[in-house]
């Protein structure tokens, strides 16, 4: 079997190099024509020896994922469905706007966290992607809109990990990605602009800082641990204190002098002023000097089936200004590519749930008293 040489970063790459009995400057060549000029045919990279040209073949491939769809919004977001086998899809999100271009990533088909209100949670899990199905995604995206967009100039200037799964808990495959996105000879992103999100995987918020470190995006939504872990089941693990902590202990290494905290506002359950005024309390006071961050909220994207809805307008608005007036920095997500389901937590992909998390799911709802309040009528239209 050949190997996919999108699985590596360059290290890895160089020392595949290393067993076929070649240099590392040959990685280095050979890492270029795959991530800066989108290459996929060994014969046409010019300045490798020929003896490599004609050796690479029976040993390795550049291969992409097939694209089972791809749709175009009017606002210019384009969505990815792409096929990562067994009959699971995951999607990716690029979001043009005047200064950059962002691609938003899968990590994962499906989700083990179950967030009440992601799409992607409900649909369960199915496995990690692996570094190549992960760096795929960027390298498809980048180089199908070098050709069909602008010319032959760079597109996509920043990455996030927030398509579909939890980033921090597929690791081993996400920081080889993570270098590839970052290293010089392939997509040259800076730190600042690769942003991994997570709901607060702590032992791995650490590894992240030594390893490689990134800007970091802490997915909070709740104030307290009660409300917390009825959101985000993880909370029960890694409850709010240990992962303030946990971003207190990130931000010596990080690229960036805040977290990012989201905030998704659901109407009736997380948005309420007191719930502001208690949010605002634990970021400006935890341990004495607070945690330096800014905060993004993020207006719920409904779904089908999630019995929930979007706080009202002017209720994030006034949310908004409750914690800006408190100090801390605050801005609303705008919803981009709505007409073709791209929003935040919208991407539902396609999933084989092999581990019985939706009926888990089902389960636990069943038997807990949930201190969400379910709001039947129709939600505020999106902007
Ligand atoms: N698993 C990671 C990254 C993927 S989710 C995480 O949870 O951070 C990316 C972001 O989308 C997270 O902040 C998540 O809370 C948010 N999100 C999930 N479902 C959403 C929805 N229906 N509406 C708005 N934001 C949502
Ligand atoms: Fe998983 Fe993130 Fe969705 Fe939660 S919000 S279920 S962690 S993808």
């Amino acid at each position: 079997m050949t190997l996919n040489l999108l699985e590596f970063d360059l290290d890895g790459l160089a020392a595949f190099c290393e067993q076929l009995g070649e240099k590392r400057f040959r990685a280095v060549q050979l890492f270029r024509w795959i991530h800066q000029r989108g290459a996929r045919d060994f014969a046409a990279m010019t300045d490798l020896a020929r003896s490599l040209r004609e050796k690479l073949p029976t040993h390795a491939h550049i291969t992409g994922l097939p694209v089972l769809s791809r749709q175009d919004s009017s606002d210019g977001t384009i969505k990815w469905l792409f096929d990562v086998g067994d009959g699971n899809a995951v999607e990716t999100v690029f979001i043009p706007e005047d200064d950059r271009g962002t691609l938003c990533i899968s990590s994962q088909a499906g989700c083990a966290v179950g967030c009440r209100f992601c799409s992607t949670g409900h649909q369960g899990f199915s496995r990690n992607l692996t570094t190549g199905e992960i760096v795929a995604q960027l390298w498809q995206a980048e180089f199908f809109l070098r050709q069909h967009l602008v010319k032959a100039e760079r597109v996509i200037s920043n990455v996030v990990m927030m398509g579909m799964g939890e980033p921090l808990q597929n690791y081993n495959a996400l920081v080889p990605a993570l270098k590839v996105m970052l290293d010089d000879h392939a997509y040259g992103l800076s730190r600042r602009r690769v942003t991994v999100s997570t709901s607060g995987v702590v032992p791995m918020m650490d590894r992240l800082a030594q390893d490689c470190p990134v800007a970091l995006a802490v997915s909070l939504h709740a104030p307290n641990d009660a409300l917390r872990d009825s959101l985000v089941p993880l909370n029960r693990k890694y409850p709010l204190t240990e992962l303030l902590d946990a971003c207190l202990r990130y931000l010596p290494a990080a690229p960036r002098d805040f977290i990012t905290f989201e905030y998704c506002m659901l109407d009736g359950v997380n948005d309420q002023l007191e719930h502001a005024r208690e949010l605002l309390k634990l970021l400006r006071s935890h341990r004495e000097r607070g945690v330096p961050c800014k905060i993004n909220l993020i207006p719920f994207n409904p779904f089908p089936d999630s019995g929930l809805i979007c706080s009202p307008r002017p209720v994030v608005q006034q949310f908004a200004r409750l914690l800006s007036e408190g100090g801390l920095i605050t801005t609303v997500r705008k919803t981009r590519g709505d007409d073709i389901d791209a929003a935040c937590g919208q991407l539902a992909g396609d999933v084989l749930d092999r581990t019985r998390v939706v009926s888990r799911m089902a389960q636990r709802r069943a038997a807990t008293v949930h201190p969400i309040r379910f709001v039947p009528a129709a939600g505020e239209k999106q902007t």
